[in-house]
């Protein structure tokens, strides 16, 4: 059965892009008699607020659509991802990191990165290494006065995994993975022992997703979900990358722009048929990329 899913951080309103992208996840699932889902990527203690969860329910719900309750919510499973990782802690996979944000962005320098360019994670530049091969009195020591955050060892995983990985985009086709361009990647925060790359991977294996809708600024980081689902022997769903929509003016909707959030086009007169069809234009703007 096809199952796809609309998955956002509620850190703001949504806006027409978000719109356009969950109305797609949810044609896609009625076209094939199959399932929509929602869930709710809460992990960031800081940035969400239930406001904005409520938000979510409400703009969708206006916007005609459903979807299966109750909701994952993934700051309510923090014992999933913390499985995902004893795993792969097991294997030597993964090692603490006790570096402060700024130590990594001077020991990324010392160890002759240039200063532009690095190929970002959502969690810093690519991380040099410093904490790799600490003893385990060292990581005591370090433990006793500092917090950790988990990292996966790189290279020793994509070793594990033997040959390459593929993923399929439905724009785009075949993807060869090249995970190690991003480092040893964050897997567990200081404040959540999680991370979005860990809960993403974890959550979409749990609830049967085979296809992944979501803006293609999150298409190179897919790479790095490729080589935990092959670390996790997880099932490996088919991707959509869409465009991110643009306002009148070309720019990017973001969620800090009040003048497009879905509320705001609501409230200024514009019924749910009026915002769907926005919403229905710019998705032939992203199915035409498939
Ligand atoms: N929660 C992410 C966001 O709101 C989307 C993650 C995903 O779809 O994989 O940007």
């Amino acid at each position: 059965m096809i199952v796809t899913r609309f998955a956002p951080s509620p850190t703001g309103a949504l806006h027409l892009g978000h719109a356009a992208s969950a109305l797609f996840a949810f044609r896609k699932a009625q076209e094939a008699g199959g399932q929509f889902l929602l869930r709710v990527e809460d992990i960031d203690p800081v940035r969400c607020k239930p406001a904005f969860v409520e938000g979510i329910y409400e703009d969708l719900a206006w916007l005609g659509l459903f979807w299966p309750t109750p909701v994952r919510k993934q700051s309510e499973h923090r014992d999933d991802y913390q499985a995902a990782l004893s795993r792969l802690e097991k294997r030597g996979l993964i090692y603490p990191c006790f570096c402060t944000r700024k130590e990594v962005l001077a020991e990324a320098a010392a160890a002759g990165y240039a200063p532009h360019g690095w190929p970002q994670d959502q969690e810093g530049p690519v991380y040099p290494g410093t904490c790799r091969s600490l003893s385990q009195v060292q990581r005591q020591d370090l433990g006793q006065t500092r917090q950790a955050v988990w990292r996966l060892d790189m290279q020793k995983a994509v070793e594990s995994v033997g040959g390459p990985l593929l993923w399929v985009d439905l724009g785009v086709g075949e993807v060869i993975a090249r995970p190690e361009r991003f480092g040893d990647v964050v897997l567990a925060r200081k404040d959540v022992p999680m991370s979005y790359h860990l809960s993403v991977v974890v959550d979409d294996a749990l609830q049967g997703v085979t296809l992944v809708t979501r803006g293609e600024d999150l298409f190179p980081v897919t790479d790095i979900h490729r080589l935990l689902q092959a670390l996790l022997d997880l099932p490996v769903p088919v991707y959509h990358h869409h465009a991110l929509l643009k306002d009148a003016a070309g720019k990017r909707f973001a969620k800090r722009d009040q003048a497009n959030t879905l509320l705001a086009l609501r409230e200024s007169g514009l019924s749910c048929e009026d915002v769907r069809a926005l919403a229905l234009r710019d998705l032939g703007e992203l199915s035409r990329l498939s």
